[in-house]
């Protein structure tokens, strides 16, 4: 069996499918919280080994995809750097094939480690909305995640574009304000401090003094807490300003938006629409892209993951789906 984990920067996420196309669906998971933000490399990856073992439940291990929420390298070996995890060139492939191996020697089930293909998250969340999702039949997209951070991908030809080194799509850094609010890759002004999970708990923080989670933020706004309605539209109107600039480089048949923060719909998504609207030449000359929320919504980088591990399983030499990646001929 094949499992896919997504490792992003307050949770581990892994995932069974089952089906295909229409009928995919995630058959069984497990969430494992990340071990705080001074966690070592070390910690990180044996919360991975933890979730992926507790979906494999003692069944034999051939495939494990792994979506990271940060710059992976082109040959899929690396974590380049993450902004919200500790890995510094990490050579997170070899270290997680290492730990499955030593996990699969020590049971029953016998037969070699599994496999692990290493993918960028948001390129994996593509790779699902391509293959199942939103994104089906799409030629030229753009995804954009919304969970801690902003998380980007490019589809051109019906192909997620990985660029010259693995790092196409890291719009979550692209400077929207000059000297802006500090972020965790060490820049200022990156989209992301005003668009994504933390911009929502900033703006609550800022305006009550106290400390909200995300669920506990939509929980307010559904209960048409004012402030908590103001910090959506807020986060929503800077995924629209960011969505614009993009739009106007990519021009591309439609913007699918998945990560946390978008399972809230149009509580995000129509303040953004709004804002995308305003913030582009010519809105009154051009055909603007539908803004769609992804099917897999938090679950899409997972599931591509999986998808990951499954296709490398298969089809390792088949001209493929929409949703075939380049990272198979890589390895
Ligand atoms: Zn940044």
């Amino acid at each position: 069996m094949q499992v896919g984990v997504d490792v992003g920067g307050t949770k581990v996420l892994a995932v069974e499918l089952a089906g295909e196309g229409d009928d995919l669906v995630v058959a069984s998971s497990a969430l494992v919280p990340m071990p705080g933000r001074s966690a070592a490399d070390a910690e990180v990856e044996a919360v991975v080994v933890q979730a992926v073992l507790e979906v494999a439940a003692g069944r034999r291990l051939t495939g494990v995809g792994v979506s990271a929420a940060g710059l992976v390298d082109r040959d899929g070996e690396r974590v380049r750097f993450a902004a919200h995890l500790p890995w510094r060139d990490a050579p997170v492939r070899d270290r997680l094939e290492a730990r499955f191996a030593d996990e699969t020697s020590g049971g029953s089930t016998g037969g070699g480690a599994p496999r692990v293909v290493l993918e960028n998250d948001a390129n994996c969340a593509a790779h699902a909305e391509l293959a199942a999702g939103a994104l089906r039949g799409a030629s030229s997209a753009l995804l954009i995640t919304v969970g801690t951070g902003i998380g980007g991908a490019i589809v051109l030809d019906g192909r997620v574009v990985r660029g010259a080194n693995g790092m196409a799509g890291e719009f979550g850094h692209v400077q929207v304000v000059p000297d802006g609010l500090a972020c965790e890759c060490g820049l200022r002004g990156c989209w992301e401090q005003y668009c994504s999970g933390r911009a929502l708990e900033r703006v609550m923080r800022v305006a009550l003094g106290s400390h909200l989670d995300g669920r506990e933020v939509e929980g307010l706004a559904r209960d048409g807490d004012p402030v908590a309605r103001e910090a959506f539209a807020s986060v929503g109107t800077w995924l629209g300003v960011g969505i614009a600039g993009l739009v106007s480089s990519f021009d591309p048949e439609l913007v699918v938006v998945g990560g946390g923060v978008s399972a809230v719909g149009d509580r995000l998504l129509e303040p953004a629409r709004r804002a995308l609207a305003d913030s582009i030449q010519a809105t009154a000359h051009r055909d603007l892209p539908p803004l769609l929320a992804a099917r897999f919504g938090p679950e899409a980088g997972a599931v591509g993951a999986a998808l990951l591990a499954r296709d490398y399983r298969t089809a390792p030499s088949s001209q493929g789906s929409r949703g075939s990646s380049d990272i198979r001929r890589t390895r």
